[in-house]
């Protein structure tokens, strides 16, 4: 069978694929889109949306606990985890189901199957059907990543995890050890720990949440520990001995092997691109471990190739790979395309309390030679939320001080994870501390808070 010709193919149909590939075809552009498994990739089926399902159900739960705090009253609170999985699953389902009707709305050629670079503009997928060549002169990678192994560590599915089993648990975890304390690590802790698992997080650097603004990490070890969440920072999972219904881990802290027994331990470690049996070594495409090196515009080197979203390396968050799906798709179209620039892409986590940032922290604004103001503002001092009895919680706000430029925004307690976007809608139109400090906040809300911190940098905040 001839080739099916198209002006752009993209090979993966996650957050970062499957928007360039609906941008391409906005624009006018002939689009197909390969995918092996799930349309919506590993945000929409095993990542960003899942997760935040279950954690939604684990904060209901919370609130039912404290029932009593708002006059109300809640008996015999239970869940039952195969329902809060399988609710999970459906809200997977229904957005993966979604895509699908995108791509075909945008008259996007699906394709199921899995894709491998053939030659420069060529692809051959493997479908259940047989193989379909294709070509186009523009290929975009966005095969994403997977769970990092360590070795020793690895997850078996039974008694320790990766992420896709945290999801859909063969079991309720009684004594849990998360290895890696970055946000699906913590993330996974906040969700069965609220359920009542008994919950240690093993660190290895020297705080839980370590990409976080050092105050941030310290303010939610606090809160972690204090719904009975046991961390150890600095400390390093050697060894897991498993059997049938245990496993003992050999955790070093200071030099020191302790061996402690849990039933389940889930493996957060990181991440791994998905680099092999795409055709890229035979095309030249250079990579650093596992991730294809490109430049701020995606392009891999290769003529008319470019790699987007988790496969081209950090951040790796889904809004990153969507922004070069667009940015990739324009470049194609021949449009004037602006790079993605990681310092304005914020990173969210959505444990209890949530955490959620942009820019550089305190010590990298100083690190990088900056003098700077830094604002800060307790959920405390807030009227929303006391009255939303969320009153643990902070917003901190790094800027330079010499010109005013809102360097870093850092913040822990509720809701930060909706309102990190007004710092980062700030930095994107380079706003001064100025702008922010005549910015009419509404009343009463949680963004009073992100106002205020910025008043506190310049020693104007008025309630506190
Ligand atoms: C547990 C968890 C929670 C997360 N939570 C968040 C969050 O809250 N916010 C956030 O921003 N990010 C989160 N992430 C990260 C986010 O999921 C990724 O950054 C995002 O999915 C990357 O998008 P992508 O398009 O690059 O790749 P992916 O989503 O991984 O999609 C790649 C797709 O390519 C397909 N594919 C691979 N190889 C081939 C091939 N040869 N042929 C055809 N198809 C192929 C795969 O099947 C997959 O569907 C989370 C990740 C995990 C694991």
């Amino acid at each position: 069978m001839a080739a099916q010709t198209f002006d752009m193919i993209v090979i993966g149909a996650g957050p970062g694929g499957y928007v360039a590939a609906i941008r391409g075809a906005q624009l006018g552009l002939k689009v197909a889109c390969v995918e092996r498994e799930h349309l919506g990739g590993i945000c929409l089926n095993w990542g960003c949306i899942p997760t935040k399902a279950l954690l939604r159900s684990a904060e209901v739960f919370h609130l039912m606990e404290r029932a009593k705090d708002f006059g109300l009253s809640a008996e015999k609170i239970g869940y039952d985890i195969d329902a809060v999985v399988k609710r999970s699953r459906g809200v997977a389902a229904q957005l993966s189901g979604g895509i699908g009707h995108l791509l075909k709305k945008n008259k996007v050629t699906t394709i199921m199957g899995e894709a491998r670079l053939t030659g420069k503009g060529k692809v051959s997928v493997k479908t259940d059907k047989g193989t379909e060549e294709l070509t186009a002169k523009n290929i975009v990678l966005a095969t994403g990543a997977r769970a990092r192994e360590l070795p020793g560590l690895e997850a078996d599915g039974k008694r320790v995890w990766a992420y896709k089993t945290a999801l859909q648990p063969p079991h309720m975890p009684k004594k849990l050890l998360v290895i890696g304390s970055g946000a699906i690590g913590i993330e996974f802790a906040s969700f069965y720990n609220t359920l009542g698992a008994e919950t240690t997080v093993v660190e290895v650097l020297d705080r839980v949440l370590p990409v976080e603004d050092a105050e941030i990490s310290a303010f939610a070890m606090k809160a972690f520990t204090k719904q009975g969440m046991k961390i150890l920072e600095k400390s390093m999972v050697k060894q897991l001995d498993r059997s049938a219904d245990k496993v003992v881990a050999h955790i070093e802290t200071g030099g020191k092997v302790e061996k402690m027994e849990f039933d389940t331990v889930i493996s957060a470690v990181g991440i791994v691109g998905n680099v092999e049996n795409l055709g890229l070594e035979e095309l030249g495409v250079k990579i650093d471990r596992t991730h294809v090196v490109t430049d701020e515009f995606c392009r891999t080197g290769v003529e008319g190739l470019y790699a987007i979203g988790d496969i081209a390396g950090a951040p790796w968050l889904a809004h990153k790979a969507s922004h070069e799906g667009v940015m990739v798709a324009e470049l194609i179209k021949g449009m004037h395309a602006h790079p993605v620039k990681p310092e304005t892409i914020a990173g969210c986590t959505y444990c209890h309390p949530q955490v959620a940032s942009v820019g550089l922290t305190e010590a990298k604004a100083k690190e990088q030679g900056y003098e700077v103001k830094v604002g800060k503002f307790p959920f405390i001092g807030n009227g929303k939320a006391i009255a939303l009895g969320e009153p643990e919680g902070l917003i901190k706000t790094v800027f330079d001080a010499k010109t005013g430029e809102l360097l870093g925004a850092h913040m822990v307690g509720a809701e930060v994870t909706e309102m990190i976007q007004g710092y980062v809608i700030g930095r994107k139109l380079e706003t001064t501390e100025q702008d922010l400090m005549e910015t009419v906040f509404p009343h009463p809300t949680l963004s009073e808070m992100m106002h205020e911190s910025v008043l506190d940098a310049f020693d104007r905040v008025i309630h506190m």
